[in-house]
């Protein structure tokens, strides 16, 4: 089955404290489409200006992500810069310069309309909200976010959130979102604003799922070196969507292994800048990580 992913379309510029990589191609979109394109025909849903790189556009086409739905328009498309610190952990966004995402209003054109597996990747709550408005019956709906869209949105996060079935949040947003230092408690509290699946991301310690099946710990993938870990929670998610698409059987039944297999992906893209890793990676490798990890959580 396929799935249809809505987010941010960017040029990114990343600092390390080892080397400065201008204008990547990035974007929540970007980095879940690519992971979703390894398991399920992805379509993506964005707006670029026209100084978008031709080859960024021949690398989505590489991954066979469908374009119908990515606008290009005159203007500059949006430039996000930010820097980790030697740890790699922290990571302070240097710049955000919108360009075409101002004017930017996502419509669908009628054969997406249908697509049983959405993604409202990290973009404006009011965007994914007016995305999920153009969508007939989908079988299953997915909001990612970031702190920004809790501290400037909340209204609008919250009315998209009563409406998804799946919320994905890192812990630090899910305790500024509830208030709660508890993260059991803190979970507790986002179900009961809607989700009926919280997947809480917790970087290189892995992620938390609660859904009516009760809890589920999935590792992440123990790597030795990190080199750039942006758009590891959009492929994390991109990953996951994209898997749990192409299986038959309910979301209850594919749910945990799909996590496992959105954490596979989001290792590779940690290994290079940008999406360099990521979409050299092969569906192959993807599932050899699966089984590692799987290993590693065995007793
Ligand atoms: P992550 O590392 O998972 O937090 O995602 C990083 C990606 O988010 C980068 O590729 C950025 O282009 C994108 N990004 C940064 N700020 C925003 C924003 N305000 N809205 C949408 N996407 C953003």
């Amino acid at each position: 089955m396929s799935v249809i992913v809505v987010g941010s379309t960017a040029l990114d510029s990343i600092k390390t404290p080892k080397s400065s990589n201008p204008r990547l191609l990035g974007g929540s979109a970007s980095h879940a489409c690519v992971a979703a394109s390894f398991f399920s025909d992805t379509s993506l849903i964005g707006i670029v200006g026209k100084d978008f790189p031709a080859r960024y556009l021949n690398l989505y086409r590489k991954h066979q992500i469908n374009l119908d739905a990515l606008q290009i328009v005159p203007g500059k498309t949006f430039h996000w810069s930010g820097e980790y610190e030697v740890n790699m952990n922290n990571r302070r966004t240097l710049a955000t310069e919108l360009g075409v995402f101002e004017t930017f209003s996502p419509e669908l054109p009628k054969s997406l309309q249908k697509v049983p597996y959405v993604l409202l990747a990290n973009i404006a709550p009011a965007l994914q909200s007016h995305v999920l408005d153009q969508m007939r019956k989908p079988k299953f709906v997915i909001a990612d976010t970031m702190d920004l869209w809790l501290n400037i949105a909340m209204d609008d996060l919250l009315k998209l959130l009563r409406r998804v079935d799946a919320f994905v949040l890192n812990d630090s947003e899910a305790r500024q979102l509830t208030n709660d230092d508890n993260l059991p408690t803190a979970i507790r509290k986002i179900h009961r604003l809607g989700p009926k699946y919280v997947i809480i991301k917790k970087g290189e310690h892995g992620s938390l799922l609660s859904s009516p099946k009760g809890l589920f710990l999935a590792p992440a993938y123990p790597l030795q070196k990190v080199v750039d870990p942006t758009g590891a929670g959009d492929s994390f998610v991109g990953g996951l969507i994209g898997y749990l698409a192409s299986r038959p059987g309910s979301v209850d039944t594919n749910l945990r292994r799909a996590i496992v297999h959105g954490s596979a992906v989001a290792s590779f893209c940690c290994e290079g800048f940008g999406l360099n890793t990521t979409t050299k990676t092969t569906r192959q490798a993807i599932v050899k990580r699966v089984k590692e990890l799987e290993k590693l959580v065995q007793f």
